[in-house]
């Protein structure tokens, strides 16, 4: 996030308290801050200095309350109380704890408990934690695809928006000898020629991935990976649908819950439990740096798929285990996010009210408002971080408001649909997000609809 980079700035943690906007959720006392933090002026988010900056519209070094739009700590629990005090005494307690990978002395009572925990959540026999999410989708990828030796191969299926991790993961699954999890060096391993496949399907269009799966050879074995909660759209996989055509083909399914665990779904599970369909998912992708507020990633299954990946997935078995505080912070956000439901009801209240405000599609905390080419979105960009659009304005003395709403242009996003990415969290508040949408009605930009916004799946 912005700031927090030295004496003269305030981060989130040193913030007002943020009180709820009076919705009813029973957040009137929620100390979260995350969605907002002090930057220097003229400092973009990634502003680096402790000693102030000269120009912008204040004086050298002042602070501005800059509102976040920017983080996807969805259920404001990365500066909760609770969080951090889970990894002060932790840390008070072990330090960073053991340094080592998970295999040889890095892991320890409070990864395992984790692992239960999150099994418990994903409603799966186990669970095995990884260093981020990305390492976690490399894992899963070339663990199962170099697990194809000789066998009549794998097949990959993986839809067009997916993350860059996926596609990782799937390009390196494609090189022989990725998914042995003998030897350090250059990528020897077990492939033996099977055969590695990646076919992808256009975004959520299921009768193409029907299409491909009934062109693949009878004795090859399927694997289909997707993006639960897309992170550039803000949209859904069609979970059932996958489901049904998992009973019609026979494939593992792999769901990357990043952006919707603990976001979705009555107990927080994500997207497949929203949907019904968790038991369908053989493979749970999750990271902890999202509605966890931590570091990590995850990857819920049976207990047979985690020895698979513990022994093989290369990027688990070479890479050192997370320190203890991460771990006993995101197991207390998960205990947070239990106990306080409302956050996950205030979140998607604060969904809706976006959605209705600027008249566009807003099917989840992920919001894009698609301006079309760099050159505005950059410029939209630029004034909601200068300030001085949004409700507060800046006469009569009120302060003009900052907001901080980062422009996506490609690659991430196909060219001629520059968004801003507007990402919302329990730390908001109404009047939060009526700001925004002033701000941007203010503009005076037109946005763009992507027509597979409407018709969610
Ligand atoms: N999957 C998706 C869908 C993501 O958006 C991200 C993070 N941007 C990741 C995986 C990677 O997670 P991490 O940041 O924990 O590496």
């Amino acid at each position: 996030a912005a700031a927090g980079h030295g004496p003269g700035c305030a981060t989130a943690a040193t913030a007002a308290p943020y009180r709820c906007g009076g919705c009813g959720c029973g957040g009137g006392d929620g100390p979260s801050t995350s969605g907002r933090a002090g930057v220097h002026t003229s400092c973009s988010s990634a502003c680096s200095s402790d000693r102030g900056c000269s120009g912008g519209s204040s004086s050298p070094g002042a602070l501005l309350r800059l509102k976040l739009f920017s983080l996807n700590d969805y259920l404001g629990l990365a500066s909760h109380p609770d969080v951090a005090a889970a990894a002060a005494r932790s840390a008070l307690r072990v330090g960073l704890g053991p340094r080592s990978s998970a295999l040889v002395a890095g892991y320890s009572h409070s990864h395992r408990q984790l692992e239960a925990a999150i099994a418990e959540l994903k409603g799966t026999e186990d669970c095995l934690l990884f260093p981020t999410g990305f390492a976690a989708n490399l894992s899963v990828l070339t663990t199962l695809a170099g697990g194809a030796a000789g066998e009549g191969g794998v097949a990959i299926f993986s839809d067009e928006l997916n993350h860059a991790s996926i596609i990782d993961g799937a390009r390196l699954a494609l090189r022989p000898g990725s998914g042995s999890g003998s030897g350090s060096g250059s990528g020897f391993g077990s492939s033996g020629g099977g055969g590695v496949s990646l076919h992808i399907y256009r975004h959520n269009d299921l009768a193409h991935l029907e299409e491909l799966l009934a062109a693949c050879p009878p004795r090859c074995r399927r694997l289909v990976v997707a993006d639960s909660l897309f992170s550039m759209d803000g949209d859904f996989a069609d979970l059932r649908g996958l489901a049904a055509l998992k009973r019609r083909h026979g494939f593992l399914l792999a769901l990357d819950e990043a952006h919707a665990t603990l976001v979705c779904g009555a107990g927080g599970g994500g997207a497949a439990e929203a949907a019904g369909v968790a038991d369908q998912v053989d493979l749970h992708v999750g990271t902890l740096s999202k509605a966890f507020g931590a570091l990590g990633g995850f990857v819920a299954c049976s207990s047979a798929m985690k020895a698979l990946l513990l022994n093989r997935g290369r990027a688990y078995v070479y890479s050192t285990s997370l320190p203890v505080p991460v771990v006993e912070a995101a197991a207390a956000a998960l205990r947070v996010s239990q106990r306080e439901p409302w956050r996950r009801r205030h979140v998607w209240s604060l969904v809706r009210r976006l959605g209705a405000g600027l008249g566009v599609p807003a099917l989840s905390p992920v919001v894009p408002l698609v301006v079309g080419g760099e050159g505005p979105t950059l410029e939209l960009s630029a004034a909601l971080l200068r300030g001085g659009m949004g409700g507060g304005g800046g006469g009569g003395g009120a302060p003009y408001t900052h907001m901080h709403v980062p422009a996506i242009r490609p690659p991430t996003v196909p060219a001629g649909t520059c968004r801003l990415r507007v990402s919302l969290s329990a730390a908001h508040s109404y009047a939060d997000v009526d700001e925004l949408v002033a701000a941007v009605r203010r503009s005076g930009v037109s946005l763009i609809t992507l027509p597979h916004l409407l018709e969610p799946a």
